[in-house]
């Protein structure tokens, strides 16, 4: 049996459509191509469990995203791994894997998800934050990028890759016990939101890079083991091109 189109979806198609039309008519005018246009489905994602809170984008006064980043072109192109990509469809069979990161930047530091993204940004050149959620010194979660938006965090096996960053550098420091609490809190969600498999540290995918550091790296198979996920990168798969 077929299901009516919603108004939410008849909604997106309005909004896809006069996008088109405003680009043509720029095209027209200037001679130049169209803007890049971005419409995501405002399908909300699974909400945290009651006791997880997650600042949100708006809350934490995150800049929009570059579209035309130099290091992250070729819009939706599966092809291109560095491309901005926005997942069609349901978020459960895209995901596999959630990569664990460290952000380098020692806990002395008065690090910010603004300085976050800055640096992935204005210095990566890549669209937006890299990571999906962020967890600082406090314990507080942070909304990286879009959870509907493909990753920039494990170099050539993004797709299918949920990014969770722990600020601190943890080949110096040691994770904190309430970055630990909250992070195990953080991989059971979306291991029960997105129905993964898999968690890995990111220098499992990339051997050449140290994060998410040798002060957490023992941590990780019981992160992985408490929400039910097996450790390593046998999740990946490899998209259809
Ligand atoms: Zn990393």
């Amino acid at each position: 049996m077929s299901r009516p189109i919603s108004r939410r979806r008849i909604l997106a198609l309005l909004i896809t459509s006069l996008a088109a039309a405003v680009g043509a008519v720029i095209t027209w005018l200037t001679g130049r191509p169209n803007p890049i246009v971005v419409v995501i489905e405002p399908t909300p994602a699974p909400s945290p469990t009651p006791t997880l809170t997650i600042i949100s984008r708006d809350q934490w006064g995150a800049r929009p995203p570059n579209h035309e980043a130099s290091n992250e072109f070729g819009f939706a192109n599966t092809a291109i791994d560095k491309a901005w990509y926005v997942y069609p469809g349901d978020l459960a069979e895209a995901y596999s894997t959630v990569a664990i990161h460290h952000s380098a930047i020692p806990l002395d530091t008065n690090e910010t998800m603004s300085s976050v993204q800055d640096l992935h940004m204005d210095t990566n050149h890549w669209a937006d934050v890299g990571y999906h959620y962020v967890i600082d010194k406090n314990g507080i979660v942070y909304e990286g990028r879009d959870i509907h938006v493909r990753g920039a965090s494990v170099a050539g096996y993004n797709t299918g890759t949920i990014g969770v960053c722990v600020m601190g550098n943890f080949e110096i420091d040691s994770p904190l016990a309430i970055q630990l609490t909250v992070l195990q809190q953080v991989v059971n969600w979306l291991s029960a939101a997105y129905t993964l498999t898999h968690l890995a540290a990111h220098g499992e995918f990339n051997p050449e890079s140290l994060c998410p550091g040798k002060n957490m790296l023992p941590y990780l198979d019981t992160l992985a083991q408490v929400a039910g996920l097996q450790r390593g990168t046998g999740g990946y798969v490899k998209p259809v091109v």
